[in-house]
């Protein structure tokens, strides 16, 4: 049975996107393929509101999130944590043999800038971790004011994870002075999994041939001097290129501007819906995220029971909790294609279900 999802990633993929991908293969070494590469780079760089090169890894996003630590973490990183992603961050840090540390909220919370200009202080760090949306919980942190703080601290290079925000609103990697900038497919860009996007300024490919032990795959240099002859590394995936050229037109077509209201509005509504049922924001007050809603389970609800209705009778997949907040919050996507009309079917069928689980 084909069903809709409405979880934040990966999320429904337009018939135009999957059509892209059904192209006739081109060797990564040819002409053709530079020529695509090469018309994809002005785009991005115009989505990462940068000057600095957009390189493309056959990965998913957490390929490049360690990939960064290796080319990046000299002395020590810190991690800021208020999520299941961003607390993973630290894990794979360790794991990766790289002295670490934690700055630990709770989850919801955004990232205090007060608390990371005090933590950086201690002068133990050369790099830094954050996301700017926290996909499990739904919290986005204030990045201009984090960014604020790192610019104080040059010798500190920041890798922020934009994975569920990116081209849902703006994030002006070259202003805030990004350093590294990541985000994946099949979020907000309503692309399938298996590709990452990110860019990378001097400051960090310097900080990267500094250090030895980076590894091949994800090797910052490697993917430099490849986008510089307009290709890969290694061999990409295809396919989901084509697929991101023809998103680059869809967002042409609509206008980043637009998109970024579109994505304001729909949040909006849903969170209006919710509010009027009696659901509250799982995220602090003023921190909830563009792209996706996480609520409070206040009213109890039975959630399983509810996905699976919601499934079965209308064809809508949403998230029932993440982790550790399984049942006890919900999340409702509204990166992508969505429209007022794809919302406004989900909440009519979601009205439909609560009713008959006594939820009015
Ligand atoms: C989805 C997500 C990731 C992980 O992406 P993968 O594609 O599973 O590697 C990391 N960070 C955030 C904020 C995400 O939403």
């Amino acid at each position: 049975m084909s069903y809709k999802l409405f979880i934040p990633g990966p999320i429904a993929v337009s018939e135009k996107t999957l059509r892209a991908m059904a192209q006739p293969m081109i060797g990564h070494r040819s002409t053709d393929f530079v020529a695509l590469y090469q018309s994809l780079t002005p785009q991005l760089q115009a989505l990462f509101y940068t000057k600095d090169p957009v390189y493309l890894s056959t990965s998913s996003a957490w390929g490049v999130m360690e990939g960064s630590l290796r080319n990046v973490v000299k002395k020590k990183v810190l991690c800021c944590m208020n999520g299941a992603f961003a607390d993973k961050w630290l894990d794979v840090a360790q794991r990766c043999g790289l002295a670490a540390g934690g700055l630990r909220f709770e989850w919801g919370q955004p990232v205090d800038p007060v608390a990371l200009r005090k933590e950086l202080a201690t002068g133990q760090y050369d790099a830094v971790t954050l996301i700017h949306n926290e996909t499990s919980c739904g919290c986005m942190s204030d990045l201009p004011a984090l960014m604020a703080v790192l610019r104080d601290f040059p010798e500190v290079i920041s890798i922020v994870d934009t994975i569920s925000s990116f081209s849902a609103l703006a994030i002006k990697k070259d202003e805030l002075g990004i350093d590294v900038m990541i985000t994946g497919s099949q979020k907000a860009l309503a692309l399938p999994p298996g590709l990452s996007i990110f860019s990378v300024n001097k400051r960090a490919l310097d900080r990267a041939a500094s250090i030895t032990g980076r590894g091949y795959y994800f090797d910052f240099l490697e993917f430099q001097k490849n986008h510089e002859a307009g290709m890969t590394p290694s061999t990409p995936v295809i396919p989901l290129i084509y697929a991101l050229k023809s998103k680059l037109e869809d967002i042409k077509a609509e206008g980043a501007e637009v998109r970024y209201g579109r994505h304001a509005r729909l949040n909006k509504t849903v969170q209006e819906w919710a509010f009027a049922k009696g659901f509250t924001l799982f995220p602090k007050h003023g921190y909830g995220s563009v792209t996706l809603n996480c609520f409070a389970n206040t009213l109890k609800v039975d959630l399983a029971a509810l996905n699976k209705a919601l499934k079965s009778k209308h064809g809508f997949v949403i998230d029932g909790g993440y982790g550790k907040l399984k049942g006890l919050a919900f999340r409702i996507s509204n990166m992508g294609d969505e429209t007022d009309e794809t919302m406004a079917a989900l909440l009519k069928a979601l009205d439909s279900v609560l009713s008959e689980l006594g939820v009015n």
